[in-house]
């Protein structure tokens, strides 16, 4: 099966081939920092289950030089994190708030738990509000 995805704007658009090798919600601090949220649901496939359908051209790519491994990348346009291969080349990491439909898995785990900020409670410690 495959599912689509793309930035905010549109511009960017990709396709990946189910199943996930590794489907985590990832609460490090540089997660955090690059998707402004409490944390990034990251998707990772092999390279040849990937493939961009559009807009390749308008991705930015960013490697932390801080860090051995951490990268991401986003649309030039909109500055939505879309996927990036790993700076090993082994697989790519598809931030999964950019795909466009449900891909029938969830997250199997939180990493680096221990890491996230008091603020970020998980989604059973709060009302639903709309
Ligand atoms: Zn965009
Ligand atoms: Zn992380």
């Amino acid at each position: 099966m495959i599912v689509s995805g793309s930035c905010l704007c549109t511009s960017v658009g990709y396709e990946v081939r189910l199943p996930f090798a590794k489907f985590v919600n990832c609460h490090c601090s540089r997660c955090r920092k690059a998707s402004g949220s409490a944390y990034a649901a990251n998707a990772y496939v092999a390279p040849e289950s990937f493939r961009w359908t559009r807009g390749e051209s308008l991705v930015v790519r960013y490697d932390f030089p801080q860090a051995r491994s951490f990268s991401t990348s986003f649309c030039g346009k909109c500055g939505s994190p879309v996927p990036h291969l790993t700076r090993s080349g082994r697989e790519v990491i598809v931030p999964a708030g950019s795909l466009n439909e449900e891909p029938g898995v969830r997250p199997s785990a939180n990493v680096h738990w221990t890491s996230r900020p008091r603020w970020s409670l998980t989604s059973s410690e709060l009302p639903i509000e709309g």
